[in-house]
């Protein structure tokens, strides 16, 4: 079979499963395969594929027509123009996340510190803290995680970017395991926050692949806002903020957790749908060490 013969195949495939633009997924996963950008596909149509591509392609677009993520089956993602190594140990980070990662090296670029000092809460596969290290050279970056494999995901990616050396991994549920010293110019964080209700109604690739832990809010999806409401002002150096995403339509409650612990909303900001998306506080008078 040819490279078009067997885009034309897989496409009919995973468009019978249901699977949304099964063409550009079929191409994607092929263009995987055979190691080229996939408008290169398009130079080589005639192309025959071996017996062992073909097996190979056919176990990859059949565990995308189980609803497995694209991006788990590549075992990559990008963001921020920088290609990740995911698994299904990580969340698979989003382009909304981006949004918040660029506010964040931003404010890095611009707070007048010179080493600041950043920290990630809940890393996952490592993307917002190696978009601030690799966006503010002069940060210094922490990365918090309770899952020991996220960490280990994190860490290969954050070598692959070269900024291994700038990011401190810390396991930890919380801040407690964080050298009571540390002082921070900001705190970011994407934190898991889909009601816990909700996640059987999420599409399947998000509900059956990505770790339960990584998505999961609690029963109103503000558990870890409450979290950092209550715990990470004394984190924060006199003029340091917190940058959170939210979730979809949690923009006024998000704040209330916040107000509710003294914290001044110095801004909500829209992602590219036009959604409330990301939080920005300052402590107020919510208590700093
Ligand atoms: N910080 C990571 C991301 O934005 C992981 C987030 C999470 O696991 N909730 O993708």
């Amino acid at each position: 079979m040819t490279v078009l013969e067997v885009i034309q195949k897989s496409t009919e495939f995973l468009a019978k499963k249901g699977i949304e633009s099964p063409r550009l997924q079929a191409e994607l996963l092929l263009a995987h395969l055979l190691k080229m950008p996939r408008m290169h596909l398009y130079l080589n149509f005639d192309r025959r594929l071996s017996d062992a591509e073909l097996s190979a392609l056919r176990e990859m677009v059949k565990r995308r027509a189980q609803r497995e993520p694209l991006q788990y089956i590549t075992g990559s993602a990008n963001f921020c123009g920088l290609e990740l190594v995911v698994n299904r140990h990580v969340l698979i980070p989003r382009p909304e996340t981006e949004l918040l990662a660029q506010k964040g090296w931003e404010f890095l670029l611009n707070c007048g510190v010179e080493q600041p000092k950043a920290l990630d809460f809940g890393t996952g596969s490592g993307c917002i803290a190696i978009a601030l290290a690799v966006h503010c050279q002069r940060a210094e970056v922490w990365a918090i995680d309770c899952s020991e494999a996220a960490l280990g995901v994190a860490k290969l990616n954050a070598e692959r970017h070269g900024v291994l050396d700038r990011i401190r991994f810390v396991a930890s549920d919380g801040f407690d395991a964080l050298p009571a010293e540390l002082r921070l110019d900001l705190i970011i964080s994407n934190p898991p926050y889909i009601p816990s209700s909700q996640i059987e109604r999420l599409q399947p690739e998000v509900r059956d692949y990505e770790p339960r832990q990584a998505l999961d809010g609690g029963h109103d999806g503000l558990d870890y806002f409450r979290k950092l409401a209550a715990g990470a002002a004394p984190l924060l150096k006199p003029g340091g903020v917190l940058m959170v995403e939210l979730g979809d339509g949690a923009a006024d409650a998000t704040r209330a957790v916040f107000e509710q612990r003294g914290w001044i909303v110095a801004g909500i900001e829209c992602d590219y749908n036009g959604k409330a998306r990301i939080l920005i506080a300052r402590p107020g008078n919510a208590v700093q060490a």
